[in-house]
């Protein structure tokens, strides 16, 4: 378990094609002040306003998690939240040039590879979490959540889909930074082609190819091979991961997800939050304490 907040070590700069907006990207990632948290700064709108990652500025759709204030958006940004997360870094600024985060080949692995190219660097503050206290449900249809308290972040993922590949698939994995890039980050988002096709033809994937995702026609992947028979509940996980970072904070408990999306996972995430009793943000130690206990300012290279 982590105790020190982090943030990176130097700026990482990342550019692609959205696969909504079909424009070229370009997102920056800079270390922030202990204490700050993650904050996204709109840098394509006029006066570049800043939207901090909290839950109420976070909304869950079918496809995709979006950051928004009310006015302005950000699409997409759950892969790179996830990757944030799964990495233990609390304190970022996210300098976004386009409406959408890039979606690379769909998994986190280039956010992971970029961010700890750079490293990663500890501040003299202890993390704060958000803790589940006692046990809670969230349903939506077929679709389940369960919390329950743990003293780290535990998960168990289940997905069923009628295709020969995928199937059911379940997952089950204690949650830290090594265990995160070997388990998750290289996982790819997945879709069906007709499903696609029909997106595109109504002009929602402006930039989407087959290098943005796995896709499945009705028997094998088009642009296989897998990375793992399970990348599909392995990716669902990273996704998870994502939408539970939506609170601002590290996430301590365990989460249980049973045929979810990114609509439940916000709207669980929130309803955990606003439920009287059931989970807190944990309080660091006095700052008294903090001064005997913080390590130097120093930066490592994080192994990839
Ligand atoms: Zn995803």
């Amino acid at each position: 378990m982590q105790r020190f907040q982090q943030t990176l070590a130097a700026p990482v700069e990342l550019e692609e094609v959205g696969i909504f907006s079909g424009q070229k990207v370009r997102i920056v990632l800079e270390p922030a002040e202990a204490g700050e948290g993650v904050t996204f700064v709109l840098e394509g709108v006029s006066g570049a306003p800043r939207i901090p990652l909290r839950p109420e500025h976070v909304l869950g759709t079918e496809g995709a998690t979006v950051l928004s204030d009310g006015y302005h958006s950000v699409y997409m940004v759950e892969h790179l939240l996830s990757a944030l997360h799964g990495l233990g870094i609390d304190n970022v600024v996210v300098r976004v040039f386009g409406p959408e985060i890039p979606l690379f080949d769909g998994s986190a692995e280039v956010f992971v590879r970029e961010i700890l190219r750079q490293g990663l660097r500890l501040q003299p503050a202890l993390k704060r979490y958000l803790e589940v206290l006692r046990p809670f449900e969230v349903r939506n249809g077929v679709g389940c959540l369960r919390f329950r308290p743990a003293p780290e972040f535990r998960l168990r993922v289940r997905i069923a889909f009628d295709h020969p590949l995928i199937g059911e698939q379940i997952l089950q994995l204690t949650l830290n930074p090594l265990n995160y890039q070997k388990e998750l980050a290289f996982a790819r988002t997945f879709g069906f082609k007709e499903d696609l096709l029909r997106r595109k033809e109504k002009g929602l994937l402006r930039g989407g190819d087959l290098s943005n995702a796995l896709v499945l026609d009705e028997s094998r992947v088009l642009n296989g091979p897998l990375h793992r028979p399970d990348e599909f509940v392995r990716h669902k996980a990273l996704d998870l991961v994502g939408d539970l970072f939506a609170a601002g904070i590290p996430f301590r408990g365990e989460v249980e997800a049973e045929l979810s999306g990114h609509r439940l996972h916000i709207e669980a995430l929130k309803n955990l939050l606003s439920a009287p009793g059931v989970a807190r943000l944990s309080d660091g130690l006095a700052p008294v304490a903090f001064f005997f206990l913080a390590p130097k300012k120093r930066s490592f290279r994080a192994h990839y």
